[in-house]
């Protein structure tokens, strides 16, 4: 099958669609699945983009409420993992994944799912040393702290993800590098184009180091990451021999015009035209779920896993969980909040950070029903549950500063979708929250390349690539690091960068 894989989303669900659309006319092909690596920012509404970790100046509310309202509708099976910038609150309820949209399915903090005999892996966030040995504490509505640190990668996904071992994914994604990755490309090359890596790459403290033990431990034939916003692509040889494994690796960029976003790949079994995409669980996946389910940790203080021991494998729930129907029912997205409404007081501002004081921080996380219906058929415990029982849900510094906020009554669940708004097409471009959705596909620069991209990456096989000219990037990364004012960039890339620019600098920053 022809699968597209992007980067960075940043909200920008509309613009790879429309790519992909394009891709598939000129090649005459048809593509059954994306795959997106993170920062994928699946907004609902204005009090998702409050819990995202992005200073109020530079939050948008981008595209995704209107495929979580039905107004769009994905065209294609997507797939994505959590970055760094999240609608953090809404994907605690989906911590072992779930249907965020109609055909757009979140993988949990970590999860394998299959398409149509395509296996795919995935873990979500970003890894910071600090957190990875706690449990998962954090609860809306966040602090500074929190609001960070629920992203970040937690030793239990990577125990359980390693589990995986005697039956690994074909496909794994990360949203950081697998740390070390670097020195199985061309990092000089790399280096001429991020300057700024120079350090980390020198100290080896770039990307994740959890991530590559996974990479070594599973030996995937591919992996795909974003966050790093810049084309790379390594080859990890798992042994001397030619019969060794080997896993290729490629990271992508954002979506923004004339950047490697976008890579087109054929892989896993044939999906005809009229053939229906299908996507299951992964049943050894969930086997390992519920052979570690009493690892959970809600609690802030240190969480050892266990020393590796086929007792965590599955290996013994595997013919149980076979029995089950382990399709995932494109039916089963079930809305658990109220999506944003261009024709409310607060969707009426022109400006984001003003309708942004006119909401509320979520208050809690609701249990999702796709979350229980699963944690029910395997047996296990449902970690919002968990969380919301447990009394030690927020460390010490956050419980003295926490100011009284009165009390929602959240016990009874309403079924949503009965209040979703009725579909508009015409929504008033004045009352538009996002600053970047303005812009015409035709001026994007999106082109297609049909020879492939040069060096690396066609040595990896990947033979259609968006954008190819790679000369044209190494050109423009290397003017970008001398000025950040040159002409062709537009108010967004500039904001955008200087919002990078100014998160890495501040001691908050990941
Ligand atoms: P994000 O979109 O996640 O806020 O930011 C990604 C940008 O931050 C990338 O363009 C990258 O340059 C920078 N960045 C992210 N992580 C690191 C890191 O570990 N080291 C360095 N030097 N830059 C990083
Ligand atoms: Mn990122």
């Amino acid at each position: 099958m022809h699968i597209a894989i992007e980067g960075c989303l940043h909200g920008e669900l509309e613009k790879v669609y429309a790519t992909i659309a394009e891709i598939e006319q000129a090649e005459n092909i048809n593509i059954s699945l994306l795959l997106c690596c993170g920062d994928f920012q699946s907004m609902r509404n204005l009090a998702d983009l409050r819990c995202m970790a992005v200073p109020d100046k530079y939050k948008e509310l981008g595209s995704f409420w209107k495929y979580y309202a039905g107004i769009e509708k994905a065209p294609l099976l997507t797939i994505f993992i959590g970055g760094n910038h999240e609608a953090s609150n809404f994907l605690q309820e989906l911590p072992y994944g779930g249907w965020v949209a109609p055909n757009i399915y979140y993988l949990g903090y970590a999860g394998v799912v299959d398409v149509n005999g395509l296996r795919i892996g995935g873990m979500s966030g970003i890894f910071k040393g600090g957190d990875y040995l706690k449990g998962r504490y954090e609860i809306p509505p966040y602090d500074k702290w929190s609001m960070r640190s629920v992203y970040h990668t937690r030793n239990l996904d990577i125990f359980r993800m390693k589990q995986m071992e005697s039956s690994p994914p074909d496909i794994m994604m990360s949203h950081d590098w697998p740390r070390g990755i670097h020195d199985y490309g061309n990092t000089k090359r790399l280096l001429a184009r991020k300057k700024h890596f120079e350090e980390d790459i020198t100290n080896n403290q770039l990307g994740s180091g959890p991530a590559m033990e996974v990479l070594q431990t599973l030996k995937p034939q591919y992996w795909f990451s974003g966050h790093l916003h810049v084309k790379f692509a390594a080859v990890v040889k798992h042994g001397e021999a030619d019969t060794d494994k080997s896993t290729k690796f490629l990271a992508l960029d954002k979506c923004l015009p004339s950047r490697g976003f976008l890579q087109i790949l054929t892989v896993g079994p044939e999906v005809g035209p009229n053939e229906e995409v299908i996507l299951s669980h992964d049943p050894k996946w969930l086997a390992v779920l519920k052979a570690t389910n009493h690892l959970l940790s809600t609690s802030s203080k240190y969480n050892h896993m266990p020393f590796h021991s086929a007792e965590y494998d599955g290996d013994k729930h595997l013919e149980e969980i076979r029995e089950l129907d382990l399709r995932i029912h494109p039916d089963s997205f079930k809305a658990t909040a109220v999506p944003f409404d261009p024709q409310s007081p607060e969707g009426r501002q022109p400006k984001v950070q003003k309708a942004l004081n006119m909401v509320a921080d979520p208050e809690n996380i609701l249990p999702n029903p796709q979350t229980q219906f699963l944690c029910k058929v395997l047996e296990i415990d449902d970690p919002v549950v968990v969380l919301a029982k447990s009394g030690d849900k927020k460390p010490e510094r956050k419980q003295a500063e926490e100011q009284k906020t009165p009390e929602k009554d959240t016990s009874s669940r309403l079924d949503l979708s009965a209040y979703l708004p009725t579909p508009s097409q015409d929504i008033d471009p004045d009352t538009k929250i996002s600053l970047s959705g303005d812009e015409d596909y035709d001026d994007l620069g999106f082109e297609i390349d049909t020879k492939g991209a040069a060096g690396a990456d066609e040595e990896l096989g990947f033979v259609v690539d968006t954008k190819g000219a790679t000369s044209n990037e190494d050109k423009r990364d290397s003017q970008s690091q001398k000025t950040d004012s040159s002409a062709d960039q537009s108010p967004v890339v500039k904001k955008l960068k200087r919002r990078n620019v100014a998160m890495y600098k501040s001691e908050d920053s990941d």
